[in-house]
């Protein structure tokens, strides 16, 4: 399994990467988790967007799904006509809310957006996805990506939450948000901060952690600092990055 990062911005785009989007390959099935604002511009610069296998949206901020509203557009008016048909599986709402974010009325996308409600467990291609709400003001969901006997877990945007470390255990990968620091005055049930992030990562039994969600107004220095104080191999993901698992 092959993850891309396209973006790793947290809450909006920052000046070097797009907000949430990530690329995940195995066997041929290619699926994207989230597509936050700018992602779209940048995902094509990693793969044909054309074909993909699907989306999974981990939660209905405008970083996590926004562009989805172009890609829709990208999929009906290519010039050597539409595109086939990409599941996408998100939130109760998720065909709606991109309908409204479209315009024109509340459009019907469905022609090139097959909107499924996520479950707990499905099957896309060759990846076993697994999703668990987590803690954030709306219906979030960390999800958990399986093949060939290997694990990314993602964990979305989540406050601290007891179910995250149990969830992702036994992850080749986990893929955490550390949007905010331990000192600064943070929002409770909200984001997590970059030691929250790390400890529940080796809470977890990762093997590795990226880190990600990463607010453009924070130190990324603080950021890793503060997470390599819980685990030393802490490493911050970036626009690119090309994590073989
Ligand atoms: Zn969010």
């Amino acid at each position: 399994m092959r993850l891309t990062v396209i973006g790793c911005a947290g809450s909006f785009p920052g000046p070097r990467s797009p907000a949430s989007c990530y690329l995940v390959e195995h066997d041929g099935t290619r699926i994207v988790l989230d597509m936050g604002n700018g992602s779209l511009g940048a995902l094509q610069a990693h793969t044909d967007i054309y074909g993909l296998d699907g989306v999974v949206l981990s939660h209905l901020h405008v970083d996590h799904f926004i562009d989805l509203a172009s890609y829709y557009v990208a999929l009906k008016y290519r010039p050597d006509g539409p595109a086939r048909r990409v599941p996408v599986f998100g939130p109760v709402g998720t065909a709606q809310r991109l309908a409204a974010a479209y315009g024109q009325g509340g459009s019907d996308m469905s022609g090139q957006l097959d909107v499924r409600t996520v479950t707990d467990t499905f099957q896309i291609g060759s990846l076993r996805i697994t999703t668990q709400v987590v803690c954030h003001p709306v219906e979030a969901r960390a999800i958990r990506v399986s093949a060939g006997g290997r694990v990314l877990t993602y964990s979305g945007d989540t406050g601290p939450h007891p179910g995250l470390a149990e969830f992702a255990q036994g992850s080749d990968v986990a893929l955490f948000e550390a949007s905010f620091l331990t000192d600064a005055a943070n929002p409770a049930d909200l984001h997590l901060t970059a030691a929250e992030a790390a400890a529940a990562s080796a809470s977890a039994g990762a093997d590795r952690v990226v880190l990600t969600h990463l607010v453009p107004w924070n130190s990324p220095e603080a950021t890793l600092a503060e997470a390599r104080g819980v685990r030393a191999d802490a490493v911050l993901a970036a626009p690119g990055m090309v994590v073989d698992i």
